[in-house]
């Protein structure tokens, strides 16, 4: 009988070897598996599922941040785009404005949500004028949470969590203002806060390098983390990417929704003293670099630190809120006051 315990197993082996080796073109036990197939599975799903990818922006009055939303809809990204829909609004001080547009590109779906805030900081007392703001991405947060904690969960929940907030800082060339450092040092903790500098085709070169280079010295006196956040790089590769974004950071962006004829072709740009700006061009401005750093680089990190750092901050202290036992109601009405 000890052949019958030990012979059984051997000869399945033994026949499993045989039919592995007959089936197909050298494949052996240790040959393909097919693991790398993993990505293309996954290709599908996300390309079936369709992404979320939510902006928000944020600065005073003037600074062309409304212009900057529909910079970024004309440039390549909207050349994609096919209709928008969906608006949000919030009767407060500060007037929160949802636009979404459905871009389509090798048939990948993205849902690009911008939400602008006219009007932070303009009034004469801007004493805890970021409520409204950090209220809105709390919301959001909220949604999600009694999403996922509802016993009947949806397969995919719907995501309008701010994925990043652009600060649009003033063209000064002197410093930030005592606000930008409240509202940053606030927010980097709830959501991807991104530094900008607008306007910049209001300053040469030179003063533009110096400013930026204030700023970033500013910002780290202050203690601020910006995106992308030391804490949060993954390994030395992402490190190396990260410090050179970071040192580049904040972007000078130039916004239009002019078209301009330059060498043949239209181009968005600003007509100066000096000749147009073209927005398109890195020569020019940075805002080619902050879209692509937005969209083609570095998307899916800023979805995974929002789900994975701050999301889960929220969920934390509201599950602790609720004595970690009981789960949220999905017809509690009751704001979260974090
Ligand atoms: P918002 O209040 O921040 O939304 O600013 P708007 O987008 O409404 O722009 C305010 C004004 O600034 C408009 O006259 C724009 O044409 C102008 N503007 C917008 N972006 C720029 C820019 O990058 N450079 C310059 N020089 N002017 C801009
Ligand atoms: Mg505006």
């Amino acid at each position: 009988w000890p052949f019958r315990l030990i012979g059984r197993p051997l000869i399945t082996a033994i026949k499993l070897c045989n039919w592995l080796g007959h089936s197909g073109s050298g494949s052996t036990l240790l040959g393909y598996i097919g693991i790398d197939t993993i990505i293309e599975q996954m290709r599908k799903k996300t390309m079936k599922a369709g992404f979320d990818f939510n902006i928000m922006i944020v600065g005073h009055s003037g600074l062309g941040k409304s212009t900057l939303v529909n910079t970024l809809f004309k440039s390549q990204v909207s050349r994609w785009s096919s209709g928008w829909g969906g608006e949000h609004k919030i009767p407060k001080t500060v007037e929160i404005k949802a636009v979404s547009h459905v871009i389509e590109e090798g048939g990948v779906k993205m849902k690009l949500t911008v939400i602008d805030t006219p009007g932070f900081g303009d009034q004469i007392n801007n004493e805890n004028c970021w409520d409204p703001i950090s209220k809105y991405i709390n919301e959001q947060y909220e949604k999600f949470l009694k999403e996922e904690v509802n016993i009947a969960r949806k397969k995919r929940i719907p995501d309008t969590r701010v994925h990043c907030c652009l600060y649009f800082i003033s063209p000064t060339g002197h410093s930030l203002r005592q606000l930008d450092i409240e509202f940053m040092k606030h927010l980097s903790r709830v959501v991807n806060i991104i530094p900008v500098i607008a306007k910049s085709d209001t300053m040469t070169p030179d003063e533009k390098n110096e400013f930026k280079h204030r700023v970033r010295k500013e910002l780290e006196t202050h203690g601020i983390e910006y995106y992308p956040q030391n804490e949060f790089d993954d390994d030395m590769e992402d490190k190396n990417e990260n410090d050179k974004i970071r040192e580049a950071m904040p972007f000078a962006v130039v916004g239009s929704d002019k078209e301009f004829q330059v060498n043949g072709k239209r181009v968005l740009g600003r007509k100066t003293a000096w000749g147009v700006v073209e927005v398109e061009n890195p020569n020019h401005c940075e805002f080619a670099l902050l879209r692509d750093f937005l969209i083609r680089s570095h998307l899916q990190d800023l979805k995974e630190v929002t789900h994975n750092i701050h999301y889960e901050t929220y969920r934390a202290r509201r599950l602790n809120d609720n004595g970690g036992l009981h789960p949220i109601s999905a017809n509690n009405t009751q704001e979260s006051n974090l």
